[in-house]
């Protein structure tokens, strides 16, 4: 729960306005230091001890906790509300692929492909699984480990690993630990004994308690540990234990402000679900309710596109419309003579339009103009898609190099713009005006492409 200014102000030296800080007095300050503006270092008069509170005080209610390292690093935590609809939900969930160190040469070369390949281009986005799971089943040490080597050589993938035996545990985090990996799961038998190991070379920690109220000393033993980048799993036996108890943590955390529940979390659909179609139903949940580490045992294309579909669903800022980047986009392999189309940066819109180029095997150009993510007629009528800046986008965006002929398609439902961006574009254009919906693209299209194929 995040603490307000005038509670911050009471900590504060209050000496008189001295601005040291750079801010005209202490509460000014306080004020800035509560939004995020600003950091306590600034204030040079405080004590080591109000500065350690302040930072704590400070900190964002579920700790950010990073798997994985460089590009491909999965950052999870750092939530502020229950329900998006308060504001925004943050780090979406990580996807992780499970491989035991039981399945043979050719199903592990087959999920390592699986992590690298199954990726779909999404209104604007790239969407894709992010984690390995690699999981000590066979007892053989060697086996296992190496599993790992072989997976820390043939990929860039963050990686979970999961053994009971913390012998095993720690030697494969060696072999890994530059990719930063979660090990899992430290419990309330061997805390003691893991906390040396784990501090010998800092990674994540996935704990693993019998119930959310075990959790609690362990991340407090943990945390005077400096052992601070935790994950949770409060063991949770079904579905329905299980969002009880995701709901438990993130409640306690987000509405209570209490801080040994303040951690991302991970759940194991893998574990939970007999059959492939009911784990993805139990995945679908979890990334509902509010799992920060989702892990499965198999997916394919069919069943994973549904799950990151709705993962970015979830995850998207409800306050700002998706949006793609403003640019000339090429569908198919356009040439010197194909259309051009301009639109709107609605991801949907965009979605749209480049989907019925693509139905109608026309290859073509669409340039995208920003319009701050609103559809085309809304875009005109806020004043984010008229003539004018319409041309300024065309003139700027580099689409007069790759084509050698002027005729610019406008969608229909804006066609009275048709003279204002001639106009703008110095009567160098012709300006076509298109279907009103995408749905009339597949009938329109062909024939301007003929048409200036000549
Ligand atoms: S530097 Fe510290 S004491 Fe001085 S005005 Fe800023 S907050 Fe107050």
């Amino acid at each position: 729960m995040p603490i307000a200014g005038s509670e911050i102000v009471k900590m504060l030296p209050g000496k008189k306005p001295c601005k040291d800080c750079g801010f005209p007095t202490c509460f000014a300050f306080a004020m800035k230091l509560a939004s995020g503006g600003a950091t306590v270092d600034k204030c040079p008069y405080l004590s080591e001890e109000v500065k350690a509170k302040l930072v704590d005080l400070l900190a964002p209610p579920i700790k950010l906790v990073t798997v994985g390292s460089g590009e491909n690093a999965v950052k999870v935590g750092n939530e502020e509300v229950i329900y998006r609809h308060e504001k925004t939900f943050v780090h979406s969930p990580g996807i992780a692929l499970l491989i035991s160190d039981k399945e043979d040469g050719a199903e592990v070369e087959e999920k390592i492909k699986k992590i690298k390949e199954l990726q779909f281009p999404w209104v604007g986005v790239n969407l894709k699984a992010n984690l390995l799971t690699l999981h000590f089943a066979s007892g053989d040490k060697n086996k296992f480990l190496a599993l790992v080597k072989k997976v820390y050589n043939s990929t860039d993938a963050g990686i979970i690993l999961i053994s009971e035996d913390l012998d095993v545990l720690f030697a494969a985090r060696d072999i890994c630990a530059d990719r930063h990996p979660l090990l899992y799961p430290i419990t309330k038998g061997d805390i003691d004994k893991a906390i040396p190991r784990i501090k010998e070379n800092l990674t994540p920690v996935g704990l693993r308690g019998e119930s959310v109220e075990q959790l609690i000393p362990l991340t407090i033993k943990l945390k005077e540990a400096g052992i601070e980048e935790l994950v949770l799993d409060p063991g949770s036996k079904n579905l329905l234990e299980a969002i009880r108890d995701q709901t438990s943590i993130r409640k306690a955390a987000l509405k209570q402000g209490f801080r040994p529940l303040g951690y991302p979390t991970i759940a194991f659909p893998a574990f939970m679900a007999k059959d492939g179609l009911k784990e993805m139903l139990v995945g679908s949940a979890f990334i509902n309710k509010w799992a920060s580490i989702i892990v499965f045992s198999d997916f394919d294309k069919y069943s994973l596109l549904p799950l990151l579909v709705q993962r970015l669903n979830i995850y998207t800022d409800p306050r700002f419309p998706m949006a793609v980047e403003e640019k000339y986009y090429e569908v198919g392999e356009p040439d010197e003579s194909s259309p051009v189309l301009v639109t709107s940066n609605w991801a949907l819109t965009y979605f749209l339009v480049s989907s019925a180029v693509e139905a109608a095997k026309v290859p073509a150009y669409i340039c995208v103009k920003d319009a701050e993510g609103l559809g085309v007629l809304t875009a005109w009528a806020a004043g984010k898609f008229s003539g004018d800046s319409v041309g300024t986008f065309i003139k700027k965006c580099g689409i007069e190099n790759k084509v050698k002929h002027r005729k610019l398609v406008i969608p229909g439902k804006v066609a009275r713009i048709k003279g204002e961006l001639e106009d703008a574009l110095n009567l160098k254009w012709e300006v076509i005006i298109g279907p009103r919906e995408t749905t009339g693209i597949g009938a329109f299209l062909p024939g301007l492409a003929k048409q200036l194929k000549g």
